[in-house]
């Protein structure tokens, strides 16, 4: 499994999908999953930029993975973004339903990755749920990241401010060279 992380905008999306139709792996957006699952109050807090209850999004999760064969390599986007789902999937890695690889770290700065935001004009990209959206990865993600480093799975920071393809080279380069595909 390969966790990849980011700041809304760092270009989680487009490189998931770039790297899942390079090597043939499982790709799962969980904000795709998520605006195809969700519905009510839950939907409105996504559209306000809002994270949802981690509860709920281990039951989703859950659910999508269980839906994939043992021992194919899954590439996810956007889980875990808070300590508690990052427990979770410790736990399945402990009990060897997963393996783990590597979590990338998709590096942009807000005033970066703001201009991309506002160019893709999603219906919750506007101004004030790309802020929640920013503040939600300073409070919970940021600190995710140290959480998974001191729990040994491997962090790999890329600077992500850079063009789409030299991001992706990197992205492939480290894939390549370290085996873990
Ligand atoms: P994304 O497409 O990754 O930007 O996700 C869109 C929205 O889905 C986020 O702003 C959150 O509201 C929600 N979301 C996605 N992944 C998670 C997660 N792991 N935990 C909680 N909420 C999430």
């Amino acid at each position: 499994m390969i966790l990849l992380m980011g700041i809304a905008g760092s270009g989680k999306g487009t490189q998931g999908k770039m790297l899942a139709d390079k090597y043939s792996l499982h790709l799962i957006s969980m904000g795709d999953v998520l605006r195809m699952y969700v519905t009510g109050d839950q939907r409105q807090r996504m559209l306000a930029g809002d994270l949802l209850d981690d509860t709920e999004i281990i039951a989703i999760v859950d659910k999508v993975l269980s839906s994939i064969p043992d021992n194919e390599t899954v590439l996810l986007d956007g889980f875990p973004r808070t300590i508690p789902q990052a427990e979770w999937l410790i736990k399945q890695v402990e009990a060897e339903r997963f393996r783990l690889d590597v979590a990338f770290h998709l590096q942009a700065s807000r005033e970066a990755v703001k201009e991309r935001l506002i160019g893709r004009a999603r219906i919750d990209d506007t101004d004030s749920a790309i802020e929640a959206r920013f503040n939600e990865y300073e409070r919970s993600t940021m600190p995710l990241l140290e959480w998974l480093t001191r729990h040994s799975i491997k962090v790999i920071n890329v600077n992500a401010e850079r063009s789409v393809e030299e991001v992706n080279k990197d992205l492939a380069h480290y894939l390549e060279d370290s085996q873990k595909l």
